[in-house]
């Protein structure tokens, strides 16, 4: 039996074990895409989105619907399994940004309560994914939080710099690498500028961040 074969072989008996369901809405036999005809694809974004302090930042789609929906259900509605179609969106970010197998994929970390709380951390997901296709690898534990700061989307701009202001810090051994960040929504930036300047600091050289969605403050 040829590989291809036997993946396919395995697919159909995963479907049937786990019927495959749309990233957004939950209602069987999508399309290939992960998302139903109703619900539709999310438009891709093509280019990078924006930089922060100098560092690229690619999300796969702008944050709407049906992406909005599949964000919600994977981080509060515990659908760790939809972190590989958000992944397979952001993916073109690895040939924008350059990364390389040897990069590591850092992301942004979850304060131990509510990582206990929501029993994973969905950007951690969402690098594992990215760094398979990248044949990299994850370093999960390389970005420490130290608060556990409210939820950012109720926070306008100034309010999210310093919500996040000294709430991480770099638990690292090893050399310095060049890192490529994720997480699930870019927003104001003001997560991901705070993590950039912690590595920095340490040394690390952040060629990128790598976001499933993209989004205005007001849209959230
Ligand atoms: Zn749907």
């Amino acid at each position: 039996m040829r590989p291809i074969s036997l993946r396919r072989s395995l697919d159909a008996v995963l479907d049937l074990l786990a019927p495959r369901r749309c990233a957004a809405c939950d209602a069987l036999d999508p399309e290939p895409s992960g998302y139903c005809a109703e619900c539709g694809t999310p438009p891709p974004l093509l280019d990078i989105s924006c930089h922060l302090d100098g560092t690229p930042v690619f999300a796969g789609s702008r944050y709407g619907e049906p992406i909005a929906s599949s964000i919600r259900r994977f981080k509060y509605e515990h659908a760790p399994e939809l972190g590989r179609v958000l992944a397979a969106s952001a993916l073109r970010g690895v040939d924008l940004l350059g990364v390389e197998a040897t990069d590591v994929w850092v992301p942004v970390p979850l304060h131990p309560l509510r990582l206990t709380e929501r029993g994973y951390n969905q950007s951690a997901l969402l690098a594992r994914e990215l760094a398979r296709h990248a044949r990299g690898r994850v370093d999960a534990r390389r970005l420490i939080r130290l608060r556990n700061t409210d939820q950012q989307a109720k926070r306008n701009r100034l309010g999210r710099s310093q919500n996040v202001a000294h709430a991480f810090a770099v638990r690292r051994r090893g050399p310095p690498r060049r890192v490529v960040l994720v997480d699930d929504v870019v927003t104001t930036g003001a997560t991901l500028c705070a993590c950039i300047a912690v590595l920095r600091a340490a040394g690390d050289e952040v060629i990128g961040c790598v976001a499933a969605a993209y989004a205005d403050a007001w849209s959230m």
